[in-house]
């Protein structure tokens, strides 16, 4: 793959996400859209170490244009692509505080994340919680295709989470932002008290959205 800005920004964010601990080793997987495709880490790659050479371009219906083997979690990524239009950059972590707060919830909710604070619920809203589906299994990408219109983060238990924005900045801003209250939340356990329902109707009528 030739050197572009999308590649720069692609190899760039991966490594922040691998030098602030959201993935290790050959876990999770990034990409970005350039048009009419996505640029996306190839299946097996180490993000913290990301090459060129290790990025694959796909159409949208997950057809290999350019490079070899995508990550076989692409379903989830073009999932979001095709369901968000304003979609530039998605993310998929393996934060250990987002996975650890995964465990202690059972029943599907789109509200898994506990509001704790403003700068969480702004750039995160409402989360929703997909059940357990081995990595890459074809109904996880299928049960991300049924939210993915409706929402841009969302919880994947026992696994990880899977954010898109307009670019990669935002989208690790968001990772960040719900490990950190997946992290509050355990730290404070019965304790803590969350933004009211108000408060979070408040922020949302401030940006203009709904749920
Ligand atoms: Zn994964």
């Amino acid at each position: 793959m030739n050197k572009s800005p999308k590649v720069e920004e692609l190899i760039h964010y991966s490594r922040v996400l691998y030098e602030r601990k959201l993935l290790h080793s050959t876990g999770g997987n990034t990409s970005v859209r350039d048009g009419e495709c996505v640029l996306i880490s190839q299946t097996g790659a180490e993000l913290g170490s990301l090459t060129e050479n290790e990025i694959v371009k796909v159409d949208l219906d997950g057809k290999v244009l350019e490079g070899t083997a995508p990550s076989k979690e692409m379903g989830m990524h073009l999932a979001m692509y095709r369901a968000r239009e304003n979609a530039g950059a998605v993310i998929h972590a393996h934060p250990t505080f987002s996975i650890t707060h995964s465990t202690m919830i059972s029943e599907p909710t789109t509200d898994s994340i506990p509001p704790y604070t403003a700068a969480f619920y702004v750039r995160a809203g409402r989360v929703p919680f997909i059940p357990y589906h081995p990595s890459g299994a074809h109904s996880l990408h299928e049960a991300v295709e049924t939210l993915a219109s409706n929402y841009h983060a969302i919880l994947l238990r026992q696994h990880g989470l899977l954010v898109s924005a307009a670019v990669m900045t935002d989208a690790l801003g968001i990772v960040e932002e719900i490990e950190q209250c997946c992290q509050i939340s355990i730290t404070a356990g019965a304790k803590g008290e969350w933004l009211t329902e108000a408060q979070c109707r408040q922020i949302d009528e401030a940006l203009g959205r709904s749920w």
